[in-house]
C-alpha cells in the first residue's frame, strides 16, 4: 500500500519548477486568508503562502480534500472498517520502556522518544517540532531541531494553536541542500497542508508523525481563562490533558498533579471562546494524513498518572512501521485486542447528554450555575467512568463528540449566513464526518432545531 516516492528533485530545481513564491505575512498578521476559521498553522508565513488555496485546510473544499489526499499519502482510500481511525497497517497499544523515559513529556514521551531514534539512526537530517522558553513552557514554538538534545527539549504538549509550518521557510529558503530527510511533527490541520505541497519541497524524504488532536485553545490568553477554571494555581500549570477517568488532570512545575472532575469546573461559562474557531471546523481529530499518528483516548483507563499511563499509535503505512522499527530498542508494543474493551453503557445513549452542555458552551448559552459539592462531582466522574464507553470506545465516542457538534456549529454559522451567501456545507466534509453524521442524523436535526435560534 506504499504510494511511489516523490522524484527527487532538489531544492533548487523545485523552487524554480514550483514557480510560486509569495511574500510571507508576518506572525503578528491579524488576519489570514481563512479569517476567523484561521488555526494559525505558519503555512502563509512560509513563501509556500501562493498556494493557500489548495494547501489550507480551511479555505475552498478544506478538510473534503482528504478523501483524495489519504489515498495519494497511502496508496489507497479509507475502508469501512477505517471510519474512525483512518487508513492503517495496524493499531497497537504503545508506551515507552520505564528506563528509556525521557524527562520532558506529555505522556509516556513516545513521539519524542520516535523523533531521536530517527536522528540517532540518520533516517533523517532534521526533526520539525514544537520547542516552548523556560519562562513559558505552555507556549508553542517551531523548531527545526538537528540534534537529539535539541529534540529532548520539545517533549509535551503545547496547548494552544502553534505555528508549526512556519520553519519549512528556513528550510525552503535559507538551508540549501543540507537537510535532504525530515521529520515533521504536527497535528491535522498542519499536516493536511504540509501534504499539499510535499512535492514541491525538494525533499528526498518526509517522514510524518502526528498526534491525535481536538478543542485546541486559540492564544495564551484563550489558556490561562480555561486553567483558571480548572486549577487552583494556574500559574505553575505546565500541562494538562482531560483524562480516562472523566477527569483533567493538571501537572504542576513543582511536581504536584492536580485531578479535577469534569463536573466541578468553576464558572465554565468563562470558557466561552477559549476553544479556536478553526477547531469547531475540525474533521481530522486522528491526523489521518501521518504514516504514524500516536495519542492516548484509545487506552482504556489504568489509573495514575499520565506520564506513567499507555498510550496508542495507528500505523498507517511502510513509513510509519520504518519509524517503529527504528524505534523499537526505546519502545513497548502491546497487542491490538488490548483495546477492545466495551463500557456499560453505549456511546449512543450518552452522546445527547455530553454534546448539549458543550454546544451551550460553543454558542455562548452557558448559565452560570452553582458547582456541585466536590464529593459529589468526584462521585459522577467514578460513575461515568465505570458506566461510559473504554478503550476503542471511548475513542470513537471522543471522535462522535467533536465530529456531531463541529457539525451542528458550522450549519447553524451557515443558516445564519445562507441570505448572502451560497455555501454548500457538505463539499468541505470528509467522506468520514458525512458517514458519522448519517449515524446520528436523528439527534443531528433535533440539536440543528434547538440551537438556529
Ligand atoms: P511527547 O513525546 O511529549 O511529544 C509531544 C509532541 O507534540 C512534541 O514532539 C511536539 O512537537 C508536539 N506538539 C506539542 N504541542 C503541539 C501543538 N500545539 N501543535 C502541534 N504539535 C505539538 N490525544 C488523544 O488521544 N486525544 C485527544 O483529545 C488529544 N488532544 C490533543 C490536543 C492537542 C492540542 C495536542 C497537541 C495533542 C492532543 N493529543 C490527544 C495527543 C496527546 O496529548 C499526546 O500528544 C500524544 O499522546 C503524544 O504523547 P507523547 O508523550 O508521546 O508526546
Ligand atoms: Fe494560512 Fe494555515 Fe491560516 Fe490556512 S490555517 S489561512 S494555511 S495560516
Ligand atoms: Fe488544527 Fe483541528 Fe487541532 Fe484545531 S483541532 S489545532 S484545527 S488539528
Amino acid at each position: 500500500s506504499e504510494r511511489a516516492p516523490a522524484e527527487h528533485i532538489g531544492r533548487a530545481q523545485a523552487r524554480a519548477r514550483c514557480g510560486k513564491k509569495g511574500k510571507p505575512m508576518p506572525v503578528d498578521q491579524s488576519v489570514y486568508p481563512a479569517k476567523e476559521l484561521c488555526s494559525r498553522c505558519g503555512f502563509c508565513n512560509t513563501s509556500l503562502i501562493a498556494q493557500v488555496q489548495d494547501a489550507c485546510a480551511f479555505l475552498g473544499a478544506g478538510m473534503a480534500r482528504i478523501d483524495q489526499l489519504e489515498h495519494t499519502v497511502h496508496g489507497r482510500p479509507r475502508q469501512e472498517e477505517e471510519l474512525y481511525f483512518g487508513v492503517q497497517d495496524g493499531l497497537r497499544p504503545i508506551q515507552v520502556a520505564p528506563e528509556a523515559r525521557t524527562g520532558r513529556r506529555a505522556w509516556t514521551g513516545v513521539v519524542t522518544s520516535i523523533a531521536c531514534e530517527m536522528l540517532r539512526s540518520k533516517a533523517v537530517d532534521a526533526v520539525l517540532c514544537v520547542s516552548s522558553t523556560v519562562d513559558k513552557p505552555l507556549e508553542p514554538k517551531p523548531i527545526l531541531a538537528r540534534s537529539v538534545e535539541e529534540v529532548l527539549q520539545t517533549g509535551g504538549v503545547k496547548p494552544m494553536l502553534s505555528p508549526n509550518l512556519l520553519p519549512l521557510e528556513e528550510l525552503w529558503q535559507v538551508r540549501g541542500e543540507d537537510i535532504q530527510r525530515l521529520l515533521f511533527i504536527g497535528v491535522g490541520c498542519q499536516v493536511q497542508a504540509l501534504r499539499s505541497v510535499e512535492a514541491d519541497l525538494g525533499l528526498k524524504e518526509l517522514y510524518v508523525l502526528g498526534t491525535n488532536c481536538v478543542d485546541n485553545p486559540r492564544n495564551a490568553e484563550a489558556l490561562h481563562r480555561f486553567l483558571q477554571s480548572a486549577s487552583e494555581t494556574p500559574e505553575t500549570a505546565t500541562g494538562f490533558e482531560f483524562m480516562q477517568d472523566n477527569r483533567i488532570h493538571v501537572k504542576h512545575s513543582d511536581g504536584r498533579y492536580e485531578r479535577i472532575p469534569v463536573f466541578s469546573l468553576k464558572e465554565p461559562q468563562n470558557c466561552t471562546g477559549v476553544i479556536a474557531k478553526s477547531c469547531y471546523s475540525c474533521f481530522d481529530y486522528v491526523n489521518a494524513l501521518t504514516d504514524l499518528t500516536v495519542g492516548y483516548m484509545g487506552v482504556p483507563w489504568q489509573g495514575g498518572r499520565m506520564t506513567e499511563h499507555q498510550q496508542y499509535c495507528v500505523v498507517r503505512n511502510e513509513r510509519g512501521q520504518k519509524m517503529l522499527r527504528l524505534s523499537q530498542s526505546v519502545l513497548e508494543l502491546g497487542q491490538a485486542e488490548e483495546l477492545q474493551v466495551d463500557g456499560r453503557l453505549s456511546r449512543q445513549q450518552l452522546l445527547p447528554e455530553v454534546l448539549r452542555p458543550e454546544l451551550d458552551l460553543a454558542f455562548g448559552q452557558r448559565k452560570p450555575r452553582p458547582e456541585p459539592p466536590r464529593w459529589l462531582a468526584e462521585l459522577l466522574s467514578e460513575v461515568f467512568t465505570w458506566l461510559g464507553p473504554q478503550g476503542l470506545d471511548f475513542a470513537r465516542a471522543s471522535i462522535d463528540r467533536a465530529t456531531l457538534r463541529n457539525l451542528v456549529c458550522l450549519e447553524v454559522d451557515l443558516l445564519k449566513k445562507r441570505a448572502g451567501q451560497q455555501m454548500e456545507l457538505d463539499a468541505t466534509l470528509p467522506k468520514h464526518a458525512k458517514k458519522i453524521r448519517s449515524q446520528y442524523q436523528e439527534l443531528f436535526e433535533t440539536l440543528l432545531e434547538t440551537y438556529r435560534g
